[in-house]
């Protein structure tokens, strides 16, 4: 019998692609594989990603695209989030490809390519309204022209993110189209100014749900390829790719009123048995949904007693003597199991949070 570990079905992530492409025709695709890929494995997911039709990877830190080179990936890697001078030399080295924000940077990471004597792609990112990063949309054309007339850059491609993509909410909506109006307006004055915006991209996962408008020339679906909808209101039903699973590796009998798990909180209601599990929040399970988790064994449903602990936790497995030690234990993304969703809902996060959270202690497996 197993312990606990990961189980990623790569067959899922093939039809979470194929239901993208669906919708999307014959744009291209770049798969955020940041943050180890949601959890899942960034070399694993990055290969299977790229067998699955994607053009492009996009990485948040320069170490993040180093690992993918390291594990033999040789497809264009998008740097999203902005590098900090030390890693200027990894980022040309490892040819990653970055998004610039504005003229100095665009500057280092130039005298960067220059000194690895290579030429590198690189995307103007610009700020339609998520505030985070990027160039304002009236200084693009500017930083275009910059990035065009750097002899070590090579002006590839034009992005902007959006920051409520994901809500059907009317509000929303209208926020969205409005960055999407902004985003039209600096490409346009780019094209004026004679560069040649290149490949255009501002799709996440909601876009890809909400905005076709959005889609431009190539989409960057997350979440949606890792299988779930990036936010509650959108019904849409992608595959959950990862399933949570471990075993019980003690039972014991416990009486009527006997109370268990640190705090005493939860006191056996009438005798029953109680399981224990190698899973915690030390594998990044959340230790406040310990009164709300239930997990599946033998194709049955049981309550988590108590709080969990750091390496284990408890289920309470009734009277009817139905679970054996090493049975097989689902705790999410399985038949008949709650997901990472309901587990997000009940933890007030969202999916992408507790898929980051299952840490490097549990193994992952994948499976197609
Ligand atoms: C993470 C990220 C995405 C993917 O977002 P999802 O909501 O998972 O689809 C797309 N673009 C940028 C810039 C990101 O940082």
């Amino acid at each position: 019998m197993y312990g606990t570990r990961a189980v990623i079905h790569l067959d899922r992530l093939k039809r979470n692609f194929e239901r993208i492409r669906k919708r999307i025709g014959n744009r291209l695709i770049c798969m955020p594989v940041k943050a180890d890929a949601y959890g899942h494995g960034a070399s694993p997911l990055a290969a299977a990603g790229i067998l699955n039709g994607a053009d492009f990877l996009a990485v948040a830190r320069v170490q993040e695209g180093a690992e993918l080179r390291r594990a033999g990936i040789a497809a264009r890697i998008l740097l999203l989030s902005p590098p900090v001078p030390e890693e200027l030399g990894a980022l040309a080295a490892y040819r990653l490809t970055p998004l610039i924000s504005d003229r100095d940077l665009a500057g280092a990471i130039n005298a960067a390519a220059e000194k690895a004597g290579i030429i590198l792609p690189a995307h103007i990112k610009i700020d339609t309204g998520m505030g985070r990063i990027g160039c304002r949309p009236e200084e693009a054309a500017d930083l275009a022209c910059c990035i065009h007339s750097l002899k070590s850059l090579k002006y590839e491609g034009t992005a902007t993110h959006l920051a409520r993509a994901d809500s059907p909410a009317p509000e929303a909506v209208e926020a969205t189209k409005i960055q999407i109006a902004r985003f039209k307006s600096a490409l346009e004055v780019i094209r004026r100014a004679g560069a040649n915006p290149g490949i255009v991209h501002a799709a996440n996962s909601g876009a890809v749900l909400l905005h076709e408008d959005a889609y431009f020339d190539m989409v960057r679906p997350g979440i949606l390829l890792y299988g779930y909808p990036p936010s509650e209101e959108l019904a849409d039903s992608p595959e959950p790719i990862m399933e949570l699973e471990t075993t019980v590796v003690f039972i014991k009998n416990v009486k009527k009123g006997e109370a268990l798990s640190y705090g005493g909180t939860w006191i056996a209601p009438k005798d029953t048995a109680v399981g224990t599990l190698p899973i915690g929040y030390g594998d990044g399970l959340p230790r406040q949904i310990s009164g709300a988790m239930r997990v599946i064994i033998r194709g049955i449903s049981y309550p988590l007693a108590g709080r969990i602990c750091m390496d284990q936790c408890m289920v309470d497995l009734g009277s009817a003597d139905l679970v054996k030690r090493w049975d097989k234990v689902t705790v999410f993304g399985g038949e008949g199991s709650l997901t990472a969703a309901d587990i997000a809902l009940q933890a007030h996060t969202i999916p992408y949070e507790i898929t980051c959270n299952i840490n490097k202690r549990v193994p992952r497996v994948y499976v197609s």
